[in-house]
């Protein structure tokens, strides 16, 4: 019997993967990045980059974990960001394709 098949995991998560979407949503939407390709080849390499150089925040996505999401969220914002403008610029002048 497997453990995918005994428990449900669907509830882990993880914080980080979250605000690096966001946070990618708001870079790229910005002026600077109007020039930056955005196929689903970019953006996944740019989100996976960007989680790939920070720490992982997984937890149970339970009632009752606003708070401590919103102090993740204040603690951990400017190491986000800095993550996500790497990884788009990183990208942008690497992409996978021509
Ligand atoms: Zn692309």
């Amino acid at each position: 019997m497997g453990i995918r098949e005994s428990y449900n995991f669907e509830n882990l998560v993880n914080e980080s993967e979250r605000l690096v979407l966001e946070q990618m949503e708001v870079q790229l939407e910005m002026d600077d990045s109007k020039d930056i390709c955005k196929c689903q080849d970019c953006v996944l390499d740019m989100t996976a980059l960007a989680l790939n150089t920070l720490k992982p925040h997984y937890r149970v996505s339970l009632i009752g974990t606003v708070y401590a999401q919103a102090t993740l969220e204040n603690l951990y914002s400017d190491e986000v960001k800095s993550a996500v403008s790497d990884a788009i610029k990183k990208i942008a002048d690497n992409p996978s394709h021509d």
